[in-house]
């Protein structure tokens, strides 16, 4: 009985893995979608109750209880190894000392106005001696060493801010945890950067760096349980004391911190796999993937709230695209493609890509197998007659998007606002980092205008003034793309030249 079963079903798969001659695009299960499930699911997904879907609420818990119910109806399997839709990732929320001070000499600095703390324990240091080592940074390959003849142990040091050669801020944060260790390593008690960073100003860094943050439990950046105490200082122009430390003066510093708190907190990646049809391409993954988290309630949560309202009820950011991922994944479900699709909502993408980075260093599928990610984000729309593709040109996908995108009555917008970076910003750029090809499509923006920013990040973000019949269409045109792509003999591939083409060589050579 079995047997015979599983050969009707093999039977039944091949028959349905590729559109049949007769059949217009528009029989296709996505174009079956309706307009009013989909204002039902979005009306539920942003309201109030969900307050915000903020990362370790127990509303968020609630959202993806809500999308595993649905993958279970849709014919969902749970990925290899695990036993629910459930990928737990583990977060930490780090918030910075009550107390700190630092003196050099006898300037006294106060913290969070001259200096900010990033990281390190709790630890009193009196009067121990100050060193300045250049930018604190070691290029062995190149020969540069700026501990080079110094010794630095039991002292605190102080460099100049980031790495010799690069002063985009991008480079100086990056350089953080690696300037860090290297003082680490050396013995020192403490580091401190001196702020020399033009184009940003002192106290937007202060403000950025001084907020509660969320990190994901295994990554390597700001630990609160390091023992050097790290972190940066505005020099005042009055005092030389920077200067004469700098010529070799003898200099005594004091670093003061009571220690960050960290705070565990537990969350989840929703992940469903829908086998492929083909014997040959079903070993091969398409992941569609939608962050589901957004910024919860309050002042917190992101901008300005209303005495009326203080829920961030992120119908556009990101309820929109995770609705779509649901239809989409229904679609799919009915009609399977000759590659097998993996569905991921993410967690914790507004505090950092969290879920996507998580993910991608614990794949429930070897990421070489994986050989697309196509992810739905977005703050909102400004036109409804376009679907805007983040990635647009980069991956050989382009006809595909272009087909999709007619059949469901749309026109393509490809990488809309360009200074925005908006590519490297959702959590296609954490598959992207391994190599994986990726874009983001997102509903039709044309630019960042007035009428994206009446709703980015907004308390005005509700369910009520979104356009459903164009969200239809926006739904058909991602599900019908993510159906062309898993069907096509031809898998995607950075273009040679693109910043992350070696990463794919890379990736791919495993296979
Ligand atoms: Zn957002």
């Amino acid at each position: 009985m079995f047997i015979r079963f599983s050969w009707v079903l093999i039977f039944l798969g091949t028959l349905l893995s590729s559109v049949p001659a007769q059949m217009a695009v528009t029989d296709l299960p996505e174009f079956d979608l309706n307009a009013a499930t989909l204002k039902g699911q979005l009306h539920y997904w942003a309201s109030d109750y969900m307050r915000g879907r903020d990362t370790g609420s127990p509303e968020l818990d609630v959202a993806a209880e809500y999308l595993a119910a649905h993958l279970k109806a849709y014919g969902y399997e749970y990925a290899p190894g695990m036993d629910s839709y459930f990928q737990p990732v583990q977060l930490k929320e780090t918030a910075p000392p009550q107390e700190a001070s630092l003196t050099l000499n006898k300037n006294k600095y106060v913290h969070k106005e001259d200096f900010l703390l990033l990281s390190g324990k709790a630890n009193r240091y009196k009067n121990k001696k100050a060193v300045f080592a250049g930018h604190g940074w070691v290029d062995t390959e190149n020969g540069y060493d700026d501990y080079a003849n110094l010794d630095v142990k039991g002292k605190i040091v102080f460099v100049l801010g980031g790495p010799p050669e690069d002063k985009s801020p991008q480079a100086i944060f990056q350089a953080m945890s690696q300037k860090r260790q290297l003082a680490s390593e050396r013995g020192a008690l403490g580091l401190i950067e001196i702020y020399n960073l033009p184009n940003l100003p002192w106290n937007f860094f202060l403000r950025y760096f001084s907020r509660a943050s969320m990190q994901l439990d295994l990554s390597q950046g700001m630990n609160s349980e390091d023992e050097l105490i790290y972190g940066w200082m505005q020099p005042d122009t009055e005092s030389s004391v920077i200067k004469e430390m700098q010529e070799g003066k003898r200099t005594k510093a004091s670093l003061i911190s009571s220690g960050f708190s960290e705070t565990a907190i537990s969350s989840k990646n929703v992940i469903g796999v829908l086998p492929g049809t083909d014997p040959e391409l079903k070993d091969e993954y398409l992941l569609l993937s939608a962050h589901y988290d957004h910024v919860g309630v309050g002042a917190a949560g992101s901008n300005a709230t209303l005495p009326q309202d203080s829920i961030f009820n992120g119908a556009r950011d990101n309820g929109l695209g995770s609705i779509a991922l649901l239809n989409a994944a229904q679609a799919l479900g009915e009609m399977p493609t000759k590659r097998s699709i993996i569905v991921i909502w993410v967690t914790g993408e507004e505090k950092g890509l969290l879920g996507s980075r998580y993910y991608v260093e614990r794949p429930l599928i070897p990421l070489h197998q994986t050989i697309f990610n196509l992810n739905t984000d977005g703050g909102g729309y400004n036109s409804t007659e376009h679907i805007s593709i983040i990635g647009y040109g980069r991956t050989g996908t382009d006809d595909k998007i272009e087909t999709a995108a007619t059949a469901a009555g749309l026109k393509v917008f490809p990488n809309p606002a360009p200074e925005q970076n908006l590519f490297d910003r959702s959590d296609n750029v954490s598959f992207a980092v391994k190599g994986i090809p990726c874009m983001n499509v997102s509903p039709g923006v044309t630019a960042f205008d007035d009428e994206i920013n009446k709703y980015y990040h907004q308390v005005t973000d509700n369910p009520e003034s979104i356009d459903y019949d164009y969200m239809l269409r926006y739904v058909q045109s991602y599900a019908y793309l993510a159906r062309l792509i898993a069907n096509d003999m031809e898998r995607p591939a950075w273009i040679d030249g693109d910043k992350y083409y070696d990463a794919g060589v890379k990736l791919y050579s495993k296979e």
